[in-house]
């Protein structure tokens, strides 16, 4: 497998491209409002070809839910370019939008809270079909009965108000509602981090399955890397707004070159990673966005920190022919 300069497999055609985005938000309370910015994303570049599993994995804050938002156009870009099928999204509005945000969809980390409790299952999924789509209510329902299928769920589940399903089943409805519209591409934002563990496997061999079928595309969200390693080609690692690693799944799993990376790593409980001792253990907490550390960002919490890691920003580099780092000593 060969990659290109920012990291997407050479040769075939990116859906989606997000080239040096950034995203400042102003702060609006307290005393420094408006005087200081949270820097959310800070000059993240990287290709989605289709039909990939591109999973985003860091710690909670590091701006991998910021950079699903600018990717689906839901807020817009402080500097950069996000690219759909080679559209650059900024330019688009109105009508235009609206037909290309049909081609993204996006599956939120709580199944319950992201279904109106008030709506059956039928109201629920029929809702994109409903806005979008030219149906009587017999195709319509036909439809749904379709989705709910090719999610493991079916007719009886119709009638049905969220809080009468489990999580599970909840989440099942959510991703047929996702499917509804026929997307390209879907942004799982942490879909299986509110279930149950045996619950978790299901949904995740679920979509592996759908995406297989449908051939789609996925970028996949997530805090744990042992979940995103699960299901993704490639995948990406954020710390504080950057993207400080990046490449083949298998290769950042099983032989992790960043240091964050081996203490994300380290953090797991895998008894049958063989080179777990040799991974560091991650102290501390993620240091303010607002205020980031000059130099590397991760230098504050790095075992191995050097004096020029306070200094000098390392540059995400092709460091094997299958991963990137942004470090200095690799
Ligand atoms: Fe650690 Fe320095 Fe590498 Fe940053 S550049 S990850 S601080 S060794």
């Amino acid at each position: 497998m060969s990659f290109s300069a920012n990291g997407a497999e050479a040769g075939k055609r990116p859906l989606v491209r997000v080239e040096d985005v950034k995203k400042y938000f102003r702060l609006s309370g307290g005393w420094l409002a408006g005087k200081k910015y949270v820097y959310a994303v800070d000059g993240v570049s990287f290709d989605v070809a289709e039909g990939e599993v591109f999973g985003l994995v860091g710690e909670s804050g590091c701006g991998k839910t910021t950079l699903s938002r600018l990717i689906l156009k839901l807020i817009d870009v402080t500097d950069g370019v996000v690219q759909f099928e080679g559209q650059d999204l900024s330019a688009l509005k109105g009508n235009d939008l609206r037909q290309l945000r049909q081609q993204m969809q996006l599956v939120f980390q709580n199944p319950i809270g992201s279904l109106s409790p008030r709506q059956r299952v039928l109201d629920i999924v029929a809702e994109p079909l409903k806005t979008h789509r030219h149906m009587s209510k017999e195709e319509r329902r036909a439809n749904v009965i379709d989705l709910l299928e090719q999610v493991g769920l079916g007719e009886q589940h119709l009638d049905r108000f969220p809080h009468e399903m489990s999580g599970g089943q909840c989440q099942r409805v959510a991703i047929a509602r996702a499917l509804a519209l026929e997307p390209k591409l879907l942004i799982l934002d942490e879909p299986t981090s509110a279930l149950d563990v045996s619950v978790q496997a299901q949904i995740l061999n679920l979509l592996d399955d759908i995406r297989r079928r449908l051939n789609l595309t996925y970028i996949f969200i997530s805090h744990d890397l042992s979940v995103v390693q699960h299901i993704s080609d490639r995948i990406g690692v954020m710390y504080l707004g950057k993207l400080v690693a990046l490449g083949d799944s298998e290769r950042i799993f099983n032989h992790p070159s960043h240091p964050y990376t081996q203490a994300l790593l380290g953090s797991l409980p895998l008894p049958d990673v063989s080179h777990k001792q040799e991974l560091v253990v991650l102290e501390g907490s993620v240091p303010s966005p607002t205020n980031p550390p000059p130099g590397c960002r991760f230098h504050t919490r790095c075992p191995i920190a050097q004096a020029i890691c306070q200094e000098k920003e390392p540059e995400l580099r092709q460091i094997e022919p299958d991963q990137f780092a942004a470090c200095h000593l690799i």
